[in-house]
């Protein structure tokens, strides 16, 4: 079976001011990076619009009517430090969301294997009740309800991998043991959560890393801690919140991981998968935030997800 790529046309709609590292131009790399030249038995799909009300399965009553309150008529406007909200940035959030749904949907039916949703902005940083660290809605903690509101799916796992720790996801399903959130993230970094004692109702599993350390810390931190307990969780359902900026060259993170690490984390992933889920996973980016670093990451991972 195949594995689709969910394309967003709209993802400058959401803008960030100039130097910003979540930019329109991250989308670009990875268009390029997996070009039909370059991917021709990959299954192409463009992201259809989501219902943003859905954001309340995750997020606290009146969220979206608060962010949408504070969205400018023309240009950006600022929440917190590093987080914007610009005129169109809810019309891209809302198809990052639809690509997510439609991924999932294509998944549970046995359309495809399963699939990647190339989406900005990202949305793990996003907690109940704020937006925070460039996420406005936490769009894979809404797919994670949707597969088990629509799909039935009973327990659903999300991994994360990108460098930074997905706060927002693990405050989330802090309480809820049908969920289980698994993060490798750099520590001490933003947003400063991720601790291993932090660990819910036994359904979050936390490996922070030490900066500067690469392949072998991460290996061990995946076959110690976070694969046996996502095999032990037993899910109905994979999702993957895939950032990039774990590269070694990626600007915001001291992180040496390469291309093959991407690709390594990915398989082991998928093996879990197989033997839990007939291997359902949905990935959706999250951050990675240098040029090559992003399209080589992906790369890697979009070709584990084919194999
Ligand atoms: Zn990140």
């Amino acid at each position: 079976m195949a594995t689709l790529l969910v394309s967003q046309r709209n993802f400058e709609s959401h803008a960030t001011p100039a130097g910003h590292p979540e930019r329109p131009d991250r989308i670009r790399a990875i268009e390029e990076a997996l070009r039909p030249e370059l991917f021709p038995a990959l299954w192409r799909r463009d992201a259809p619009s989501g219902d943003l009300t859905l954001a309340e399965l995750v997020h606290e009553k009146g969220y979206l009517q608060a962010l949408a309150a504070r969205r400018p008529a023309e240009g950006m406007a600022q929440i917190d430090e590093d987080t914007f909200i610009s005129s169109g940035s809810l019309d891209a959030v809302g198809t990052a969301l639809g690509a997510g749904l439609s991924a999932l949907e294509s998944v549970a039916l046995g359309e495809v294997a399963n699939a990647f949703c190339a989406v900005r902005p990202p949305g793990h940083h996003a907690e109940h009740d704020r937006p925070m660290g460039f996420c406005l809605i936490n769009t894979i903690a809404v797919v994670a309800r949707e597969a088990q509101r629509k799909f039935g799916a009973e327990r659903v796992a999300i991994v994360d991998f990108d460098v930074h720790h997905g706060n927002g996801t693990q405050d989330i399903f802090y309480n809820d043991p049908t969920v289980f959130y698994g993060s490798s993230h750099q520590m001490p970094l933003f947003p400063g959560s991720g601790a291993a004692r932090e660990t819910g109702a036994g359904n979050i599993c936390n490996a922070p890393l030490a900066a500067r350390t690469g392949k072998d810390e991460m290996r061990e931190a995946y076959e110690g801690m976070i694969l046996p307990a996502l095999e032990g969780f037993r899910p109905d359902f994979l999702l993957i919140s895939a950032g990039f900026d774990a590269d070694y060259r990626d600007p915001l993170a001291q992180l040496n991981w390469h291309p093959e690490d991407f690709s390594w984390v990915t398989r082991k992933l998928m093996d879990v998968a197989d033997r839990c889920c007939g291997g359902r996973i949905v990935s959706m980016l999250e951050g990675g935030y240098d040029r090559q670093g992003l399209a080589t990451g992906v790369a890697a991972h979009v070709t584990a997800l084919m194999s």
